[in-house]
């Protein structure tokens, strides 16, 4: 089965899904490449028509994607986050961070985060930013800490090897992971902030194939930047965070209702950032819009749309929100 209806609204449950007046379709990188690899006609996309949901006002393809087939869109289609993995590599080999504007500064300067999560994928959002403030920045570091991890995990595998090759390996991985040591304790500030990484293992996200040079992201993120990696289907409500962010990845899991609750409940703030524009690409299931903010609005949750206050360029519709449960938003801009 290529396609499966999704009558209700995918982050709400309602069924008041209302046909678009947008149906706007043109094929992209991804869409091309799932037409090719699946074999589908050029028109067959134009099946997925585009919905608004009345209640909280997203909008949602219907038909979209079975579940199977997005398993294998986000893992073997294109597997690999590009731009997860242009993220951490241009940070390490360049010291270039992750383009969100003046965001870490209004964060620093409004916020004490000494909690701080991040769902899903690990170097979308500001965890790239935190290893600058926890180490001293030189690039010579940067390039060897980045090939040490990536070296160490990848000598790990040994699968298939004859005793002497798999032998030098196990050195290497020893030899490897002092050096990662070493060069951390070296380098190492005294800044302190507890980072953790939750992951929902959603079939709308990139998971088992997101890699680079065999490298799965989760692990790295692990050994490299010190990420603990919090199973959400296992973890208790005991865990409380300062500030946790969504760096476009709430469009990518089933449950995007159950994360963004669990991440108001947990948080003292949460930062969405997420695509807005109207136009729904059909890689997609759904996608937020300006006018789900009427929606946190109506659950009572406090918010503040930053995305004029952080100077950034954009380059697709996009917005970034502060939100919570618990506080006023009051940001100096
Ligand atoms: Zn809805």
């Amino acid at each position: 089965m290529i396609t499966q209806r999704y009558n209700n609204c995918i982050f709400c449950g309602s069924q008041k899904l209302s046909l678009s007046k947008n149906q706007y379709f043109s094929h992209n990188f991804y869409t091309k490449s799932i037409k090719e690899d699946l074999g589908l006609s050029d028109t067959f996309f134009k099946k997925f028509k585009v919905h608004e949901c009345q209640n909280c006002f997203i909008i949602q393809n219907n038909p979209w994607f079975s579940q199977d087939i997005s398993f294998k869109i986000f893992n073997q289609i294109y597997g690999q986050h590009n731009r997860n993995w242009s993220n951490v590599i241009n940070f390490f080999r360049e010291g270039r961070k992750p383009e969100h504007g003046k965001l870490l500064n209004l964060i620093t300067n409004n916020l004490n985060v000494k909690e701080y999560c991040e769902f899903n994928a690990p170097f979308m959002g500001l965890m790239l930013d935190l290893f600058e403030r926890e180490y001293t920045k030189n690039l010579i570091f940067y390039k060897n800490i980045f090939n040490y991890a990536l070296k160490y995990l990848s000598s790990r595998q040994v699968s298939g090897l004859k005793k002497t090759p798999r032998n030098i390996k196990q050195n290497e991985a020893k030899n490897y992971l002092k050096k990662l040591k070493q060069i951390k304790k070296k380098y190492r500030k005294k800044e302190n902030i507890n980072k953790s990484l939750l992951i929902d293992n959603s079939y709308l996200s990139w998971l088992y194939n997101d890699n680079y040079k065999s490298v799965n992201s989760r692990a790295l993120a692990s050994e490299l930047l010190d990420i603990k990696i919090k199973d959400f289907n296992l973890i208790q409500n005991t865990n409380k965070y300062d500030l946790f962010g969504i760096f476009h990845t709430l469009d990518h899991t089933h449950q995007p209702k159950k994360i963004l609750n669990y991440a108001l409940n947990n948080s003292q703030y949460v930062l969405i950032y997420c695509h807005t524009d109207e136009n729904l690409e059909k890689q997609h299931l759904f996608s937020f819009t300006d006018k789900f903010m009427s929606y946190l609005r109506k659950t009572n949750v406090h918010y503040k749309d930053i995305t004029l206050n952080i100077n950034k360029t954009f380059k697709s519709k996009e917005s970034y929100i502060i939100c919570s449960k618990f506080n006023k938003i009051r940001i100096k801009i």
